[in-house]
């Protein structure tokens, strides 16, 4: 059974720290302060250090077998229940714990391998064939692959030094989704980092629409690909996820045409910033531009310009203006035109997702709705 790799999870576990940092993060060695590391000596085991009378004892947590143990007597499924064992009871420790050292940064920290691991997300890389290269991204390329018999994508982390904790950050906030029109993540290989993710036949919705244009893509085609992405945009804010780069290009197409969500690269779960990567300009909204906070009403905004993308078979939003000139023409009260034999139902939406008061622009669930009115009479 697969668990969604938290982000608040074990704010206790320090990952590779050495036995001497270990015992600067414990220096008040007040009785039962303690953190959790990777053990140096035994590579994928655990060490435990715990304060007593002023000293630091270390102890060694063996991972054999899916469990872990200290004295070989009594095995935990994972660290958390581990740690709340020996928080109940010492149980031949020298204290029980009593107060942890979290990570720094407060109860959000980093992600590690080790969480995937404990969540069942863990690949291995002889599981793992790889064929053609069929993307580039900023932090990986994406490759045509095979698991399980099974045809995936695999986006290997290019700059292991750069790159990996926003990879690792965008692959756990993956492992808690799970939706139809979601991009599903189905595993992550360790050492060689690939982030393996269900295959989407048809690529992405920007090169789908701009390659096939109006004479094959139908006014069907074109609801559906609204209706889908709205019902993901819809299930990721009620789970309280900002995508903040809602855009053509981040929706991918599968062979029966169903439209997915993807690139949770910029994704924040509320009030939780997990990089300050430069904003899309083109499709984010003035007030988040200015002030830097995202909302679901931001990433409706953004939905608006993907609408107006959708209808005009991928151009580049606000042709004729420059990126630095945008938020100038918009708080100018200037908007785009619907594109050419674009339904009225669909521009009032777009235009409504453009209000300047983000109070005023509607939820995802009312244009899902009024969407969903307008696929049943073109199916
Ligand atoms: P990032 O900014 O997060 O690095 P990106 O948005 O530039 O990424 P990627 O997610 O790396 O894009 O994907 C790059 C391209 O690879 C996509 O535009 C798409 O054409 C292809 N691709 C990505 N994932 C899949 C998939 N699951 N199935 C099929 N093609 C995919």
């Amino acid at each position: 059974m697969k668990h969604p790799v938290t982000l608040y999870a074990m704010p206790w576990y320090h990952g590779k720290i050495s036995r001497m940092e270990a015992e600067q993060l414990l220096s008040s060695r007040k009785d039962g302060l303690y953190l959790v590391r990777d053990s140096k000596v035994y590579v994928g085991d655990y060490t435990l250090c715990v304060c007593f009378s002023n000293k630091v004892e270390h102890y060694h947590i063996s991972y054999s077998n899916n469990q872990l143990s200290i004295d070989n007597e009594v095995f935990f499924k994972n660290l958390e229940e581990l740690v709340q064992h020996y928080t109940n009871d010492a149980d031949g420790l020298v204290s029980s714990l009593k107060i942890p050292v979290t990570k720094q940064g407060g109860k959000f920290g980093t992600v590690s391998m080790h969480d995937f691991r404990h969540g069942g997300w863990l690949i291995s890389l002889h599981d793992l064939e790889l064929g053609v290269l069929i993307g580039e991204g900023n932090f990986g390329d994406v490759y045509e692959g095979v698991y399980n018999d099974q045809k995936v994508a695999a986006k290997q982390l290019k700059d292991k030094e750069r790159g990996e904790q926003a990879f690792l950050l965008e692959a756990a906030v993956m492992t808690s989704l799970n939706h139809h029109n979601v991009v599903q993540i189905l595993g992550i290989t360790e050492g060689t980092i690939i982030l393996v993710t269900e295959f989407m036949e048809k690529g992405n919705l920007l090169e789908y629409l701009q390659t096939r244009g109006r004479s094959a893509i139908t006014a069907s085609d074109q609801i559906h690909f609204a209706s889908d992405v709205c019902a993901a945009m819809e299930y990721l804010n009620n789970k309280g996820l900002i995508h903040r780069d809602l855009a053509a290009r981040n929706i991918l197409v599968n062979s029966k045409g169903t439209a997915k969500v993807s690139d949770f690269g910029l994704a924040q779960f509320c009030g939780l910033s997990l990089t300050s990567r430069q904003f899309p300009v083109k499709w984010t909204a003035p007030e988040a531009l200015r002030d830097n906070t995202f909302n679901t009403k931001t990433d409706m905004w953004s939905f608006g310009i993907l609408l107006w993308e959708i209808y005009s078979f991928g151009r580049v939003p606000y042709p004729r203006i420059h990126q630095t000139d945008v938020i100038k023409h918009i708080e100018g009260g200037y908007r785009m035109e619907a594109p050419e034999g674009c339904p009225p139902e669909i521009y009032s939406i777009m235009t409504d997702a453009w209000k300047l008061k983000p109070a005023d622009r509607p939820t995802f669930s009312q244009v899902l709705s009024e969407l969903n009115s307008m696929r049943s009479v073109l199916v």
